[in-house]
């Protein structure tokens, strides 16, 4: 089945549902708050795991199960493809020339999640260079170089630069053999006005093929407020959740994931530019109701 490694009391509900063919309004409901506690617990937004429970009640019940599916089953699938459907699909990313910039707060993990990438995308055989425009962040400089160099990819930075905008130009004149150019920006302790307009300057100057939003797995309830802000300003295209190897389970992003209608593109699973899976929602769900 879809779902491996599922918490020991869903699936407990689950095996109740064993034998039978038809299943009540009340073994549904069993399911969803199981399915409820465990989104909770993992940071899901309350609104999100309210609508999610309604739909996996309204299509378990009301639709015709195919046949010779048990009601374990029939729950089951239903539960995978509506979360399926709330979470997405992986952000689509060609493997093609392209510009894609990071944003996110102050160490979510934008430096060494631009590092992770260029080395994903040197493992699938283009070029890729990193442009290091944080000019706020003392050791931002030297920490993206190490990163890059341990990535064995192309680096652009200037520690006697302290326009953003006009490192990430210089930057992309730099760098114009790569294939893959991954900006990263300057964070902030939390959002404000100043971080808003350097970061939608870059996004002029650069104007990227995609903007990804870096979050920490564990950021809860405010990844919504801020993937909003940066949707206004410079529009996001996909979700990087960072920190995926302790103990969070990066629900919160899933309100960032709403908000920006986009998706999930990368997970980030340690410190080392290795660390890095390309998202896929089968895991990820298992991980969310385990
Ligand atoms: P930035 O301020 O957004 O650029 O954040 P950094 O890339 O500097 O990351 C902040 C801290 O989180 C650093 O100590 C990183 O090593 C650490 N970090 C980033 N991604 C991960 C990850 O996936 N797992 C773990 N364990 N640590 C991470």
């Amino acid at each position: 089945m879809v779902l491996d490694n599922l918490g020991s009391s869903l699936r407990g509900t689950l095996n109740d549902l064993r034998g039978k063919s038809r299943i009540s309004e009340d073994d549904i409901d069993n399911v969803v708050k199981e399915i409820q506690r465990s989104l909770l617990q993992a940071d899901v937004d309350t609104s999100l795991v309210m609508d999610l429970s309604d739909s996996i009640k309204t299509r378990a019940l009301e639709e015709e199960p195919p046949s010779s599916t048990s009601a374990r089953d029939w729950v089951l699938r239903v539960v995978y493809e509506e979360m399926v459907d709330l979470i997405g699909e992986s952000t689509e990313l060609p493997l093609e020339p392209q510009t894609i910039m990071l944003a996110g707060l102050y160490g979510s993990g934008k430096t060494t999640t631009a590092a992770k990438m260029a080395w994903w995308f040197s493992k699938k055989g283009l070029r890729p260079a990193v442009i290091q425009t944080d000019t706020d962040r003392p050791g931002a400089y030297d920490q993206s170089k190490q990163m890059a160099e341990n990535a064995e990819v192309d680096f652009y930075g200037d520690p006697d630069e302290n326009d953003p905008v006009t490192i990430a130009e210089e930057g992309l004149e730099a760098t114009a053999d790569a294939d893959i150019r991954i900006v990263d920006t300057a964070g902030r302790d939390g959002l404000n006005q100043e971080l808003i307009d350097q970061i939608e300057r870059i996004d002029d100057a650069v104007n990227p093929d995609r903007n990804l939003l870096v979050i920490d797995a564990a950021m809860g309830q405010s990844a919504k407020e801020q993937a909003q802000e940066f949707e206004e300003s410079i529009g996001i295209d996909g979700v990087a959740i960072t920190k995926l190897d302790g103990t969070a389970k990066g629900g919160g992003a899933l309100a960032a994931v709403n908000e920006t209608d986009s998706s999930i593109a990368f997970l980030g699973t340690g410190e080392t530019v290795q660390d890095i899976e390309r998202f896929e929602p089968s895991g990820f769900i298992s991980r969310l109701l385990g």
